[in-house]
């Protein structure tokens, strides 16, 4: 018999009608994930997803990474299953957990029988099976309320599992059950963080970036484009959509005073991303927006910005330190690529002096200089489309 990996469900959702959308959809992501290391059988049991390697050409370990990025999965460990008789099941755990079993202090047998003809027990087996181990393992003290290791056993009706130790899996919701939105996605740290944060929601992201050549180079678009590549592994296969931003800034800069610079640029990156979202269907705008990180981010700014756009705009940093964000980008893998030195568009005609406390009625009568419809329909309409396959 063979290895295989056990996903855990989240608990939460489990409960009433939500449970089978939530498995199915689950199962589907899990399935198109592990796909890319061979193949697969991806079938759900009590609140537990089997994925079992169906063929010779499977990578387990690429696999098993695999599942801790899919949403949805609280733990992941891996199982050897067994005959179910005593004796298979020690021999099993001895030789498969040899590793775990020899380095530890502490330990002991946890068991579950899902097979309720089977002889013994759930306490009598983990007793047979802790006094054996204890016996071929002297360096192993049994510690029934905090263990270092435990090993775990089941009784199924087609066989015994001895399951290795559980790892966190990525946690949150099943892609896609929360829906969908668009997410704004700069070269900055925060983005793809933002960006992460939703889809751990279970929401699909379309990315949206805007781009302002000869300001902005062929680089910082590319690096753009590298950062949604890792987001991947969470997040699924994505579309980039990159908007020609140029001609906008530079209206601006020609039709309003500069300390509104920023505040204008932002409230059409806001119009041009309900743009995209309304046409896909999506159902809220993500930024990396941070409360008092820079003049833009004041609770003032912010209510100029999404006074421009009627769906909800989705702040998951909202409250974070810049250190957090750095914890949660370096464990997603987008730190190393965030720092790259790049020119974004925000950094293009940066006012000396932004205005902090902006007020609405100025902001949009210095607007109204401004066609914002043709200016964002002429965007809209040079906008180029990249797939980020998986
Ligand atoms: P980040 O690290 O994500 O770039 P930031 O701290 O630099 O964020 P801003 O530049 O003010 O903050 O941008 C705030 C948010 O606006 C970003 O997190 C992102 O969601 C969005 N944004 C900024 N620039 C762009 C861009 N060129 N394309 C798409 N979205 C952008
Ligand atoms: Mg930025």
């Amino acid at each position: 018999m063979q290895e295989m990996i056990l996903c855990k469900l989240g608990e939460v959702v489990l409960k009433g009608l939500n449970r089978r959308s939530f498995e199915d959809k689950l199962i589907s992501n899990l399935r198109r994930r592990v796909s890319k290391c061979g193949n697969y059988r991806v079938y759900s049991k009590q609140s537990t997803v089997y994925v079992e390697p169906a063929g010779d050409d499977c990578d387990l370990n690429a696999a098993f990474d695999a599942c801790r990025q899919v949403f949805g999965v609280v733990s992941v460990s891996r199982a050897l299953p067994c005959g179910k008789d005593v004796r298979a099941i020690i021999e099993t755990a001895k030789t498969y957990l040899s590793g775990e079993l020899s380095t530890a202090k502490s330990f002991k047998v946890e068991s579950k029988r899902a097979d309720k003809t089977f002889p013994l027990t759930s306490i009598q087996l983990s007793q047979q099976v802790g006094g054996a181990l204890h016996q071929a393992f002297p360096n192993l003290a049994v510690d029934v309320h905090e263990p270092e290791l435990t090993v775990f056993l089941e009784i199924r009706d087609d066989a015994a599992f001895v399951h290795g130790p559980a790892f966190a899996g990525a946690g949150g919701l099943p892609l896609g059950m929360g829906g969908s939105a668009v997410t704004l996605l700069s070269g900055g740290i925060d983005s793809p963080v933002s960006s992460w944060m939703m889809a751990k929601r279970g929401v699909a992201l379309e990315a949206v970036h805007f781009f302002s050549p000869p300001y902005t180079s062929e680089a910082a678009k590319e690096k753009v484009l590298r950062l949604a590549k890792e987001l991947t592994p969470w997040c699924g296969r994505m579309r980039v959509q990159i908007v020609p931003f140029t001609e906008i800034q530079e209206e601006i800069r020609r039709k309003a005073p500069e300390d509104f610079f920023t505040l204008i640029m932002r409230r059409f990156m806001m119009r041009i991303a309900q743009l995209c979202a309304e046409e896909l269907g999506a159902k809220a705008i993500v930024t990396g927006e941070c409360l008092g990180q820079v003049a833009s981010q004041t609770m003032e700014a912010l209510r100029c910005t999404e006074d421009v756009v009627s769906l909800p705009v989705l702040r998951p940093l909202i409250g974070m330190d810049k250190e957090e964000i750095v914890r949660l980008s370096r464990k997603i893998g987008t730190f190393d690529t965030s720092i790259l030195p790049y020119e974004d568009c925000c950094t293009v005609f940066t006012p000396r002096h932004p205005k902090t406390k902006p007020h609405l009625d100025e902001v949009r009568a210095v607007e109204a200089a401004l066609d914002a419809g043709a200016l964002c329909a002429k965007a809209m309409a040079g906008r180029e489309f990249v797939r980020i396959k998986l």
